[in-house]
């Protein structure tokens, strides 16, 4: 498993794309109860449930984790890990601060990536580039990542995303994948 958490804002979405194109490299599709926004597509960039649907799946026992992010539920399903990682797949799980520390503390095996903002004003640029929050949500936002960010040497790794080309390279290395992900293809 290869872990990609941060700070919301920080990049890590972008960095997992250009991760994925590795034909090593398997995206660990969570399950969310937040409405899909445009463009998203249901059971490639999450399993969009409804929170019955996510409550059954908790009981069932088909999460290794679970948290609350902004108001919604999200999970990490087990079945499709187990599949992946028995395939010797590269499992790339993209998860928010608190669910890398849940999976984290149940030991799951694997290479802990902390996606570091190169300053807080970027961090700020960047969620307010999204123009979706309202000013009171914005702070709310930048609070949270600033707890986020005192979690940082908890990880294995921390990567600064100050230009995401040398950020993904740095990722390659760190998790063996070779540079080029289509060198000798
Ligand atoms: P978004 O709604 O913007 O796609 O994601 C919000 C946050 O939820 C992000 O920080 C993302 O990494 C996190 N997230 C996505 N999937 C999971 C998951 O399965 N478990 C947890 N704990 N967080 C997740």
């Amino acid at each position: 498993m290869l872990l990609i958490s941060g700070p919301s804002g920080c990049g890590k979405s972008t960095i997992c794309k250009q991760l994925l194109e590795s034909d090593d490299v398997v995206f660990s599709v969570s399950a969310t109860t937040r409405a899909p926004r445009p463009g998203e597509v249901d059971g490639q960039h999450y399993h969009f449930l409804s929170p019955e649907s996510f409550r059954k799946k908790i009981t069932e026992g088909a999460f290794i984790e679970h948290a609350e992010v902004h108001g919604n539920m999200y999970g990490t399903l087990k079945e499709p890990m187990e599949r992946a990682i028995a395939d010797g797949k590269v499992y790339l799980v993209e998860i928010d601060v608190q669910g890398a520390l849940q999976l984290k503390a149940l030991e799951v095996d694997g290479i802990y990536v902390f996606v570091a903002p190169p300053d807080f004003e970027v961090l700020r640029n960047r969620l307010s580039g999204r123009g979706t929050e309202t000013p009171e949500v914005l702070e709310r936002r930048l609070k949270k990542a600033e707890d986020e960010y005192r979690e940082r040497e908890r990880y294995d790794h921390i990567v600064v995303n100050d230009n995401l080309e040398r950020a993904v390279a740095e990722i390659r290395r760190i998790s063996g994948l070779p540079e080029e992900p289509d060198a000798g293809s």
